[in-house]
């Protein structure tokens, strides 16, 4: 039996526990971070992140999100280092953008929201495939990045313009040649906690980590987002 979701009233976040009861579970994600409260370990190593931009394939409306897929049979896009141990593939990227720019983002700090979150996911190369590392429990590692409404980001720009072509849910088009190394902050400091997916079927198997520099994007970027895309029916764009 399939469970239908959404961000709708009758099948959003609150209801995804009745088809999905790990939605009560112990590492739930996203959650609030509060920097006041997070413990500084000093065996964290920085994060590395190395990128090839001829993995890049396409872009896809799944119906909740944007997302880039990358080619995922090598070891040419990976991240290691960070609170990780061993090599995870880059699997894909993609935003979650909100109704208006005071929302969006899925983690927020001491409270705040930003008007938007990149996640970078990533899978634990231990294991054979992507499928086979997402229900486990050091099996993904997703980096996330706000976006905070300020000046205008060119290094967005290709993946905005993209947008346009994809308007229906389950349009995709080909998109190559993108190193998503440029649409990273300049301090890559990070939090990190273990948490889920934060879409059914919400699977604890995500080493989060968040870093603390957003990035910007303008108001009309964000805007022109906003009115490109068919999904501005769901108050809040979540995916993983
Ligand atoms: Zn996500």
């Amino acid at each position: 039996m399939s469970h239908a979701w959404g961000y709708a009233p009758d099948n959003g976040p609150d209801k995804w526990c009745e088809g999905f009861p790990i939605a009560n579970g112990p590492r739930q994600s996203p959650i609030d971070i509060v920097p006041g409260e997070a413990a500084f370990d000093a065996a964290l190593k920085a994060l590395t992140l190395k990128y090839d931009p001829s993995t890049s394939i396409d872009i896809l409306n799944n119906g909740h999100s944007f997302q880039v897929t990358y080619t995922d049979d090598n070891d040419n896009s990976t991240l290691t280092g960070g609170p990780i141990s061993g090599t995870y593939r880059l699997k894909q990227f993609h935003f979650h953008w909100g109704a208006s720019d005071d929302r969006g983002s899925e983690h927020t700090v001491a409270g705040t929201k930003y008007a938007a979150e990149l996640h970078l996911v990533h899978w634990n190369t231990k294991y054979p495939s992507f499928g086979d590392a997402a229900s486990k429990s050091d099996g993904l590692a997703v980096v996330g990045v706000f976006l905070q409404v300020g000046n205008e980001n060119a290094n967005l720009q290709k993946v905005l313009d993209a947008f346009d072509a994809i308007k229906a849910k389950g349009k995709q088009t080909s998109f190559e040649n993108f190193d998503p190394t440029i649409l990273l902050p300049k301090s890559l400091d990070y939090w990190t906690y273990d948490g889920s997916l934060t879409t059914p079927p919400l699977l604890e198997s995500v080493t989060w980590i968040v870093c603390k520099e957003s990035i910007s994007v303008s108001p009309a970027q964000s805007n022109g987002t906003r009115h490109s895309r068919s999904l501005r029916s769901f108050p809040v764009l979540h995916q993983n």
